[in-house]
């Protein structure tokens, strides 16, 4: 729980917000998705949303982005509702220490990913979510998933990212090509990709994601509702991942400043657990070496120590 004298939980997000404004260093934008470089580097946004239902934001909190990897998330949890642990004949669990986009690793491990959250393994989750439906079907599925975790019915794909990565998406080609030469996919790759893209398509903002990562913090329970979206113990696995596999080849870095589980997009967001306690979300478009956001890392590390969330406090 937060220490007793920690701030008021509005002075942390405005001071923190104050504070990284202006920065100058905010990082690169992501430029190999066509359509993600017209995004405005100036952007910063930051949300918390509590398990006991308040919430609190900041600066462009309101302002939907292009979650990218942060829906692996959301399409892990409901791939695991489908197969169980059987996703773990095709996936592994532990860190990668490579870039999100790495092929060698790959072939070393024999068409198996590292883990479902850095591109092999969710374009995997979404093979997992394609049996039995058309790329249409899937897709609509996880935007419904989403749109009920969030309790929002306006959140929606942005199809011109979607357009700009499929026509761009060359090394995820690879990857998926090359897993279907193992076997470790089963529909066809264009049709598994289409379903990767659309889910990374995903347009959030902060306020949105925060609300729709929170059942991750209250023990796999939507807040403010009865409903279980997962049990805890699945709640709880999600959350080992993130915090152990969610930032690449930067998770350890991450774990070391933050102390949260958390998942990293290209578009700049993460989304950020503290379990028990609340979810948050940031966004801020500029990216530091590993591809996970420079500012938002940045902001979530004075969140959690101002709100003295790291789970490895005592
Ligand atoms: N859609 C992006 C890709 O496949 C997701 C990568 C990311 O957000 N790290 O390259």
């Amino acid at each position: 729980m937060p220490a007793r004298d920690a701030p008021p939980l509005q002075l942390i997000l405005d001071r923190v917000y104050a504070r990284l404004r202006d920065e100058v260093d905010r990082g690169k934008v992501a430029d190999y998705i066509p359509e993600l470089k017209h995004v405005d580097p100036q952007r910063l946004g930051l949300s918390i949303q509590m398990v006991d239902g308040q919430s609190f934001h900041a600066g462009d909190a309101d302002t939907p982005f292009s979650i990218q990897s942060v829906s692996k998330v959301f399409t892990l949890t409901l791939a695991l509702g489908k197969v169980g642990d059987a996703l773990w004949r095709r996936v592994g669990r532990e860190p990668s220490g490579s870039a999100f986009n790495s092929i060698v690793q790959l072939e070393y491990e024999h068409g198996i990913p590292r883990n479902p959250l850095i591109n092999a393994g969710a374009i995997v989750v979404a093979d997992v979510i394609l049996a039995g439906h058309a790329p249409r079907e899937a897709i609509g599925e996880i935007v419904r998933f989403v749109r009920f975790l969030a309790d929002d019915d306006t959140i929606t794909i942005d199809p011109e990212v979607a357009r700009s990565e499929t026509a761009t998406g060359f090394r995820n080609h690879a990857l998926a090509n090359y897993m279907r030469a193992f076997g470790n996919l089963h529909h066809d790759v264009d049709k598994v990709l289409g379903v990767y893209f659309h889910h990374c398509a995903l347009s959030l903002s902060c306020r949105q994601l925060a609300r729709a990562g929170a059942f991750l913090a209250n023990r796999g329970r939507l807040v403010g509702g009865a409903n279980s979206v997962v049990s805890e113990e699945r709640a709880r696995r999600i959350n080992a991942l993130m915090l152990t596999c969610g930032h690449y080849d930067g998770s350890g870095d991450f774990a070391f400043r933050v102390g949260l589980p958390g998942k990293s997009g290209v578009g700049g967001g993460i989304l950020a657990i503290a379990p028990g306690i609340a979810s948050i979300a940031v966004w801020s478009p500029g990216l530091n070496a590993n591809g996970n956001s420079q500012l938002g890392s940045r902001a979530l590390e004075m969140i959690a120590r101002e709100a003295d969330w790291s789970i490895f406090s005592g």
